[in-house]
């Protein structure tokens, strides 16, 4: 049951230290009750206290991990239904399915490709997270498992009857695999492998009611790690069912369904990506494509990045100056903020017009020119300070500097605050920035 921030506050030691990061112990209690805070910002809680708190404090979804070797995928931990109202924390895991009939060298060669695939986005490299491995031909699912370790050291689910998964764990010692799954008829011996493997465990079931009796019953036997299959079915079917499970989870504290979830997006045409990206904005812990295509894995890791940023801590990079296409004393000075997206939108724009720049990357708080210089993060004083923090004047002759032309407003105050700097604007858009390199310097 969880408690209230009253009931919550009065466990506190009610001293107002404020070492949690907030005024007062009730104000922290608010928090804890809702989620947005874990018990462990508070260093002086009780012991006593403690274990009575651990029911408020236990997130409502519980955090599941996959691992293999040094490598981890973690779902669930998630505290909101929505990301603005705080973030999403544990990006869902990507995985390709990989199954056995499919033969040793051509499973070598699928998981090869898709291990290597990596997308550079705003300087990260995002990648596929694992492999599910499917014994849709019982005899060969050891050798499938055996290929598909030969080419990768990512993290795997295992998809099987209750034999196949046995043989498929003794091949696997030291990693912690997600098996799949327990249903009505195997629940019992799914339970067994899964606490003597110490795996987690699917559980699939047709509506929430039979999700929810068999998570009690596999409860009772000691299986707590587990993951909720929610099916198959069109895209509506879906959306509406892992959003009532977010919703009991989150809203109404219901243990019983308080774990993240599987989705297998397997639609021909082109639906897989769908039924992927929805899975990604709403809700899903792990997400099993049939096929690995760069143009299918490029659009949905972008996209799951982009949803599992922190939109209180945007995407910086560190502000100084960065040299383009190896600038010299007289080329041009571009400012710019330290918003990864922005930063890299105008990089790559000048990198592609071959044309020597020295960008001065100004600290903005992470944010974009418009809305940095909306907030007061981008002004004349902001830039100035930059062009002596970095020293950019020991670096060049011509003493060019080139503002965003969506800060065009801010010229005269630029120029107020450097004498002797020649201030230009340049265009609103990066992708003109090769043709006012070219014809306007
Ligand atoms: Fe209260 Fe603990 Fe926060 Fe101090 S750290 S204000 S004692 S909740």
């Amino acid at each position: 049951m969880a408690l209230s921030g009253i009931q919550i506050y009065k466990l506190l030691p009610q001293t107002n230290c404020k070492e949690c990061g907030f005024p007062t112990c009730l104000a922290f209690a608010m928090k804890l009750a809702a989620k947005q805070v874990e018990l462990s910002a508070c260093p002086y809680v009780s012991e006593g206290s403690k274990t009575q708190l651990a029911e408020s404090s236990a997130p409502p979804i519980r955090l599941i991990s996959v691992k293999a070797g040094g490598l981890e995928v973690k779902a669930g931990n998630e505290t909101v239904m929505f990301r603005h109202e705080k973030t999403f924390f544990n990006r869902p895991g990507l995985f390709v399915r990989v199954k056995s009939s499919l033969g040793v060298e051509a499973i070598k060669d699928l998981v090869t490709k898709a291990d290597a695939y990596k997308v550079n986005y705003v300087g990260m490299d995002l990648v596929v997270d694992g492999f599910a491995v499917e014994a849709d031909e019982e005899a060969t699912f050891t050798e499938a498992i055996k290929a598909v370790r030969s080419a990768t050291k990512r993290p795997l689910i295992l998809i099987g009857n209750e034999f196949a998964i046995k043989s498929g764990l003794d091949n696997l010692s030291g990693e912690n695999p997600l098996v799949y799954a327990a249903n009505e008829a195997n629940w019992e011996a799914m339970a067994d492998i899964a606490k003597k493997y110490s795996t987690s465990l699917v559980v699939a079931g047709e509506s929430l009611d039979d999700l929810a009796g068999l998570t009690e019953k596999l409860k009772v036997k000691g299986c707590e790690d587990l993951v909720l299959d929610l099916g198959l079915g069109h895209l509506g079917n879906r959306l509406a069912k892992s959003t009532q499970i977010r919703r009991l989870a989150i809203k109404k504290n219901f243990r019983t369904l308080g774990f993240p979830s599987i989705t297998f997006a397997n639609g021909h045409d082109g639906q897989d990506a769908i039924e992927a990206a929805q899975a990604i904005g709403k809700y899903s812990g792990f997400i099993v494509l049939d096929r690995f295509a760069p143009d299918l894995f490029y659009p949905l890791l972008v996209l799951r990045q982009n949803i599992y940023t922190d939109p209180q801590k945007p995407i910086q990079v560190q502000p100084g100056i960065y040299e383009i296409n190896s600038p010299k004393a007289d080329s041009p000075v571009l400012v710019t903020t330290n918003f990864s997206i922005t930063y890299f939108s105008v990089a790559n724009e000048v990198e592609g017009s071959g044309l020597p720049v020295w960008l001065l990357v100004t600290d903005a708080e992470g944010m974009s020119v418009l809305t940095a210089w909306a907030a007061g993060k981008f002004d004349s004083e902001r830039i100035a300070k930059s062009v002596k923090e970095f020293g950019i004047s020991d670096k060049v002759t011509k003493k060019q500097l080139v503002l965003p032309g969506h800060v065009a407003v801010l010229s005269g105050e630029v120029e107020e605050e450097l004498p002797g700097w020649e201030i230009r604007v340049g265009p609103r858009e990066a992708v003109d920035i090769p043709s006012f390199l070219k014809h306007a310097l």
